[in-house]
């Protein structure tokens, strides 16, 4: 019997070639087949007479073919077939180039409908490489609304939309439905069948409409379920629980006093880790809120019991930092803190290794170093990853399984908008630190286009006489040689520029990630040592690094950046005592891009940030690349579709709320569905 999981090639019509160049795009089973929704539609219902055929319109045309198509060979990589098509008011002359194949296809006599291009004068119209059905059998590229799909070479859109037919047809109108009728009824959507045969070949817009709005709400309200459904699921776990110890010698031994926000944030997850139910908690805190020190409090909690934590960051870089940080403020409460980077020496990581295994360190920092296969941890009761946009959920789990269900923690200072939070980490409890530590000054935000540099260089050579340091952010690591545009600023071009043509006497270096990570760490030191004055970096520099004494940040071709990128990159000025600036450079007017520039000049607030980049441009920033490790967005748009995203969320939290494992029969379909979506196996997810 046919279902969704079965291979496209077994299908009627489809076969084994066909098949092999469907797997070009991702497609292997029917379910792949009938869910590879189009990318736009073609609305080719118009049909004309002859007679009233304009040169400039695209229509379908219903023809007979007049005289005996002629295929001549003009020269090498040159095939015509030409004849006339008539219908009882006119004729009109069509060519085929390059398609000697079709000479076989086209009978004299025979009815036809063409969809093209009218071409030719308005008294003797002609059509150039129409689409073409045989009238007895057209109805699918012709005289209809139709899709057009996303293709890849070896695929045509009449191959794929066939391939699509036949897919629906062996499916019939046995779709299984993962929502559950009660949910589809009360939200007056589509049936499954409906839907799909409509999302591909709409009988009409309205139809689409519906098709639409269905499978949209069933995308989100498949995701929404997943990650309450996830969520929930941790209660299978027999998690170590750690006593929430009182505080106070810790409190006592940092230089500064917390904010409420980070005391809220410590709570939270002193809590969580008091439970027998393995933490899963986000820390989401704008650039400086200062995260650093909640997972310390955690680790200290987690060292009063006994155990092992580990601190994993995205680069080197970060990793040396959270150490050094880690190390000052954790020493002297008597824990010992290792680190872990690729770039150690073999002899080193085995050293390392050891100390590790017997459990002479309390706390490991270290890059994804930390989840390599010989690296065996004595007692792992605490994970904590910084920056988790940059992991992905496959490098935490594989961080988690280095312990016995231990508690994790994962920070992050990319502010999402809270509408797009319950999806997007709708698996994870959340706290927000929502509150910088007292006396932090804004950093002053200017947008200017390259009328300005001059006037910049001279802002910088006064800042830098008062023994500041300045950062010039660079979209490219080298020049285009083939942009003739001027194109984008480079790293290394720029800097060796600003070197020799305007600051001689100065200190200019440059920082981008095809260096070695030793050259970075090097570099890196010696700005933080204060010995570089001007560094000219891509945006490996966007996250974390801490430098107070820099108060100047300049991005060149500030176009190139999100808005969330552009704020990280200003958060790395303004960490100290002094006044700090940053300026976004860049020549393009368009009016979007000029407003998306001034949300920055405008606040220093992530959050806000995050919400004005949502209504501008969408949650592509959030959602784009695969970034958070959730399935990819079929046909869902936030943009348009955030009341289409609250209905679901409300009816998936209903749902779950009255039954919480989907065990039920009525959600049997929900539940396989979810399964497959995240691939879950016994308890794979964390
Ligand atoms: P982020 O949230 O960006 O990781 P950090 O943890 O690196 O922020 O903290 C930023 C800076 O603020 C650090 O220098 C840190 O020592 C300092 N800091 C953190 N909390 C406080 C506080 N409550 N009062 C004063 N300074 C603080
Ligand atoms: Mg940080």
């Amino acid at each position: 019997m046919t279902n969704l999981q079965t291979d496209v090639r077994y299908i009627k019509g489809i076969g084994e070639k066909r098949a092999k160049a469907l797997e070009k795009l991702g497609i292997s089973c029917l379910g792949d087949l009938v869910a590879y929704f189009p990318r736009a539609y073609d609305d080719r219902r118009a049909v004309s007479p002859i007679g009233n055929l304009t040169p400039g319109d695209t229509v379908s045309v219903r023809a007979i073919i007049a005289d005996e198509p002629r295929l001549s060979h003009v020269r090498r990589g040159l095939d015509l077939i030409k004849f006339r098509a008539v219908d009882e008011a006119g004729s009109l002359q069509i060519t085929f180039f390059n398609q000697s194949y079709l000479k076989g296809q086209l009978l004299r006599g025979e009815s036809y409908v063409f969809y093209g291009k009218v071409t030719g004068t308005l008294l003797a119209p002609a059509m150039q490489n129409p689409v073409m059905e045989k009238e007895a059998d057209a109805g699918r590229m012709t005289g209809r609304i139709v899709p057009i799909y996303r293709l890849t070479q070896g695929v045509s859109l009449n191959l794929l939309s066939q391939a699509v037919a036949q897919g629906l047809t062996a499916c019939g109108d046995h779709f299984p439905d993962p929502l559950p009728e009660s949910v589809r009824t009360s939200h007056d959507l589509a049936q499954t069948a409906f839907a799909y045969h409509n999302i591909h070949f709409p009988d009409s817009e309205e139809s689409l409409e519906l098709a639409r709005r269905r499978l949209i709400f069933e995308e989100l309200f498949l995701l929404a379920t997943a990650m309450g459904f996830l969520r929930d699921r941790r209660t299978d776990y027999n998690g170590r629980q750690i006593p929430v110890a009182d505080l106070t010698p810790f409190y006592d031994a940092l230089p500064f006093t917390l904010t409420a926000a980070q005391k809220r944030a410590i709570a939270d997850a002193a809590a969580d880790m008091g439970r027998n139910v393995p933490m899963a908690r986000l820390i989401q805190g704008d650039v400086g809120s200062g995260k650093t020190v909640v997972a310390a409090a955690c680790i200290w909690l987690a060292y009063q019991a006994g155990h092992q934590s580990a601190f994993m960051a995205p680069t080197e870089i970060l990793a040396k930092q959270h150490y050094d940080t880690l190390s000052n403020l954790l020493f002297p409460l008597g824990i010992r803190v290792g680190l872990l980077t690729g770039s150690l020496t073999a002899k080193k990581k085995r050293e390392l290794g050891d100390l590790i295994e017997t459990g002479y360190f309390h706390l490991i920092v270290g890059t994804h170093a930390l989840i390599s296969a010989g690296v065996r941890y004595r007692d792992l009761a605490l994970v904590i990853t910084d920056e988790q946009h940059r992991f992905g959920v496959d490098q935490r789990s594989a961080l988690t399984e280095k312990g016995d269900h231990p508690h994790v923690m994962v920070m992050s200072a990319t502010p999402i908008p809270r509408t797009l939070a319950l999806i997007i980490y709708g698996d994870l409890d959340v706290s927000i630190i929502d509150e910088l530590p007292p006396g932090r000054q804004a950093v002053d935000t200017f947008s200017v286009d390259e009328t300005y540099r001059q006037r910049i260089f001279r802002f910088t050579e006064k800042l830098l006489d008062e023994g500041r340091q300045a950062f010039f952010v660079c979209p490219a690591i080298e020049s285009d040689p083939e942009d003739m545009s001027g194109g984008l600023k480079a790293v290394e071009e720029y800097a060796k520029n600003l070197q020799t043509d305007i600051f001689p006497n100065r200190n200019v270096a440059f920082l981008h990630g095809k260096l070695k990570p030793k050259a970075k760490e090097a570099i890196m030191a010696s700005f933080v040592a204060g010995e570089i004055d001007i560094l000219v970096a891509t945006t490996v520099i966007e996250v974390g690094v801490d430098v107070p004494n820099a108060a100047l940040m300049v991005i060149e071709n500030a176009e190139q950046f999100g808005l969330g990128q552009l704020h990280q990159l200003r958060g790395r000025v303004g960490r100290g005592a002094h006044k700090s600036y940053c300026v976004l450079i860049s020549s393009n007017q368009n009016e979007t891009t000029q407003a998306r520039l001034d949300v920055l000049c405008k606040t220093n607030d992530g959050f806000q940030v995050a919400e004005e980049d949502l209504a501008l441009r969408g949650p592509g920033d959030f959602f784009g690349s695969r970034q958070h490790g959730l399935p990819e967005m079929r046909l869902a748009n936030l943009q348009y579709n955030m009341d289409i995203l609250s209905q679901a969320q409300q009816s998936a939290v209903a749902l779950l709320e009255d039954d919480p494992k989907l065990e039920s029969p009525a959600h049997r379909a929900l539940r396989d569905r979810i399964q497959t979506m995240f691939d879950l196996h016994g308890d794979g997810f964390h």
